[in-house]
């Protein structure tokens, strides 16, 4: 393995050769370290020590009608997971300026269903309007499940920047962990999205079950379709789901899978997403090396760490959060009792996935 060579042909924007992408996967522990470094000088080189901050809105959660095995929000599923319809506007609106006094600099708004119907893709081009009113400096994504190009239009005209669609697997594997829609059909939203002119974020979702040669299948497809961002998750095996308690990851594996990424697309933002916490546990300091952009706080159905944890490893790592509150010096670091900056112990379902038992949508009295 020429990790040099790989460099080289990253840092001038181009992807690594397959082979070179299956040798990174394939290398034992002790090259994890080594490969991290590699991923890392292309990181600085694009992103120098900036951090892009997410945060996400769960416009809707649970009650889906699709069968994705790893969605605790799946037909079927009977993950303890907050399940509502949509929040209302004030809801959406507390959680959006919580999130950006935070620091995020994109702020993603996210319903659990096959697609929006008109009626809801006008209603998410309405927040979306209003926060790109009151915050023009704030990156808006939505992601709403499979997508025209008329609605991505809609959306684009309400100022939506980026619209997530994971191609979460490779072709060869989709049909195993789902079968209500196909791969093609999400490959064919992705491609809806950017012809709007909406730039796509679209990644994978690793430990399902599928082999090196479909991680790197999917993450070439991605990087074919011209994404802009590819969200990195590692599969958070619900109890309730039909992968609960399904592991096969380790902290230094999730590393080489996250490298491997980030030298197929060297030049385009890479989101350790969710999982982050769950399986690389004490080493994220080294998922900073190589990712550009996380999520602060919680997840749509399970819960991140303490906010102001993530922000003093930004700190400590001699890094620096991008983005408007940043510039500004506006960054909240939470009152430790409630919100991402809290320090009470998670509720662990019995795969020890954290449930998200705060936020919007959730009664504030099943907060305490
Ligand atoms: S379509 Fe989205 S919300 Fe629905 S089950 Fe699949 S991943 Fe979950």
């Amino acid at each position: 393995m020429d990790l040099d060579a790989m460099v080289r042909d990253a840092v001038r924007g181009r992807s690594i050769p397959r082979e070179g992408a299956l040798e990174l996967l394939a290398a034992d522990d002790a090259r994890t370290l080594p490969i991290v470094a590699a991923a890392g000088r292309v990181r600085r080189h694009f992103f120098g020590t900036g951090v892009r901050l997410n945060h996400l809105v769960s416009l809707r959660s649970g009650m889906c009608p699709e069968d994705c095995s790893y969605c605790s929000q799946a037909l079927g599923s009977s993950a303890e997971i907050p399940r509502y319809t949509w929040l209302d506007d004030e809801q959406v609106h507390e959680s959006v300026e919580e999130g950006i006094a935070r620091g995020a600099s994109t702020i993603c708004l996210v319903a659990s269903g096959r697609g929006p119907s008109p009626r809801e893709t006008a209603r998410v081009a309405g927040l979306v309007a209003r926060i790109h009113r009151e915050h023009p400096e704030v990156h808006l994504c939505a992601c709403l499940g499979l997508l025209d190009e008329d609605r991505a239009a809609i959306l684009r005209e309400a100022g939506v920047d980026r619209y997530n669609h994971n191609l979460n697997t490779a072709r060869s594997h989709y049909g195993e962990i789902c079968t209500s829609h196909g791969y093609d059909d999400r490959a064919a939203t992705v491609r809806a999205v950017r012809r709007a002119g909406i730039s796509p974020c679209s990644g994978l979702i690793a430990g399902m079950g599928e082999s090196d040669e479909e991680l790197v299948d999917v993450t070439f497809a991605l990087r074919e379709l011209g994404v802009g961002s590819v969200p990195v998750n590692f599969l958070l095996p619900f109890e309730g789901t039909s992968l609960a308690g399904h592991r096969e990851l380790t902290p230094q594996r999730c590393l080489r899978i996250l490298s491997m990424v980030r030298l197929v697309h060297p030049d385009v933002e890479v989101r350790s997403a969710a999982g982050r916490e769950y399986h690389i546990r004490t080493l994220q300091p080294l998922v900073l090396e190589v990712a550009n952009s996380i999520f602060l706080g919680d997840y749509l159905t399970s819960e991140g760490g303490p906010g102001r944890d993530d922000l003093a490893m930004i700190a400590d790592l001699g890094f620096h959060v991008e983005g408007a509150g940043a510039e500004a010096g506006t960054i909240c670091l939470g009152d430790g009792q409630a919100g991402p900056g809290a320090r009470r112990p998670s509720r662990l379902d019995a795969a020890g996935v954290p449930l998200r038992r705060r936020g919007p949508g959730i009664p504030r009295a099943a907060t305490s």
